[in-house]
């Protein structure tokens, strides 16, 4: 055998996730590993749950990340609450919402379905008349970024639909978290997961998750055991919050979350609010870029994410030979479509790191030029110069 050191190639990542890695990040990550119950490592993790409170505008004493990626937090906000022959009313508008359903069956729970159409936000009119026919459902479950799709929901006002009807909420936040208007307490929101690989642009294999009162308190008063050895929060708890009596449940990626926390500093470094409206410049920019190129969003205005840009392939354009070339010739990624849109957009993601101007200009020039090659139907030598204004 003569199989040597791996050396991955230089890309730009401009898909679904993961997003192109701060260095500084990957600097952090290279430090010397300790001892996960070392007082310095402690202290690290206890600085790591204050800056994800800041991340997710949240004041819960129950925030911290759990040690899988983004589905584990996903799993671990139903199988903490959920018990068999509880009610949740599922909404569903893209690829995520399905994989609520699954957790919620897994539980031996019933998932009552909310569809929207694929590339459409969550309709508040379907779930306040879901929450009517339903009052004995136990939590609304929902996504605020779904990243299948581009399309953002307004979580504010579906908390306040589930808090009128007496549910808890579940949020999916995996690709808003730092991309986008993200208000945790001050909309009451109840189980939040979110994950490390998209708008906080670390490395992926983390989940984020913060916990409201009201649901701890139905955590700590459930009747079964949760099923899940690894994810029961009431084990991982005494791990995260023991104090000095720190309890020994996993050993925790050291290194990970060295790289979380430098995330998180970078984060607060330059400021919530100005990371969200950084994502909004750098989505007007690209848009305006291929309006003015021909391209078509697939999500109407007003519902689009700015960190997540789901556009219509264009006529003469081979989905699979463009996504290749940009990756062969220009060391870029793109994401395909998802399920229903497979084959028919592509998905363009401007996270965290990777949402800055010199990506916006690459991303529209390599496109254009893969594109014009294969006589595409598009409009020539217009969308760089279109966004570059847009930034003027
Ligand atoms: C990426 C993503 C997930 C899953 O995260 P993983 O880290 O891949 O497990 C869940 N929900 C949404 C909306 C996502 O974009």
């Amino acid at each position: 055998m003569s199989i040597k050191s791996f050396h991955p190639p230089v890309r730009t990542l401009m898909g679904p996730g993961p997003s192109d890695v701060n260095p500084r990040i990957l600097g952090a990550m290279a430090r010397p590993t300790i001892g996960h119950l070392d007082p310095a490592f402690v202290m690290m993790m206890d600085e790591t749950k204050e800056l994800l409170r800041y991340a997710f505008q949240t004041d819960y004493g129950l925030t911290m990340p759990v040690s899988a990626p983004g589905s584990a937090g996903m799993e671990m906000c139903f199988v903490n609450i959920l018990e068999p022959g509880d009610k949740v009313i599922v909404c569903q508008n893209g690829v995520f919402g399905g994989r609520m359903k699954e957790n919620v069956e897994r539980c031996g729970a019933t998932a009552v379905m909310v569809e929207d159409e694929w590339g459409a936000a969550v309709d508040p009119n379907k779930v306040e008349a879901a929450l009517k026919s339903n009052p004995d459902a136990k939590v609304l479950a929902f996504v605020h970024a779904e990243t299948s799709t581009g399309a953002m929901s307004d979580v504010r006002t579906l908390a306040q639909l589930a808090q009128a009807n007496d549910c808890l909420t579940i949020v999916d936040t995996v690709t808003s978290l730092g991309g986008s208007e993200l208000r945790v307490s001050d909309w009451g929101l109840d189980a939040v997961y979110s994950g490390s690989q998209k708008c906080l642009s670390c490395t992926p294999g983390l989940s984020p998750v913060t916990f409201s009162e009201r649901a701890l308190a139905v955590i700590k008063n459930r009747k079964t055991r949760v099923q899940s050895w690894f994810l029961d929060l009431n084990l991982v708890l005494g791990y995260w919050e023991g104090g000095g009596k720190r309890a020994y449940h996993h050993t925790a990626p050291v290194n990970a979350l060295y790289g979380l926390h430098e995330a998180l500093v970078i984060l607060q470094e330059e400021g919530i609010e100005n990371a969200w409206a950084r994502h909004w410049q750098n989505h007007n920019a690209l848009k305006a870029g291929f309006e003015a190129m021909g391209i078509s969003f697939v999500v109407k205005e007003g519902e689009r994410l700015p960190q997540l840009n789901a556009v219509t392939i264009p006529e003469g354009a081979d989905d699979a030979v463009v996504r290749s070339r940009l990756l062969n010739e220009y060391s870029l990624e793109i994401g395909a479509g998802l399920g229903a849109l497979a084959g028919k957009v592509w998905r363009i993601g401007l996270m965290g790191f990777a949402s800055n101007q010199k990506n916006v200009l690459f991303c529209l020039g390599a496109l254009e030029a893969v594109l014009a090659d294969m006589g595409a139907k598009i409009s020539l030598g217009v969308a760089v110069d279109a966004a570059a204004k847009s930034y003027r």
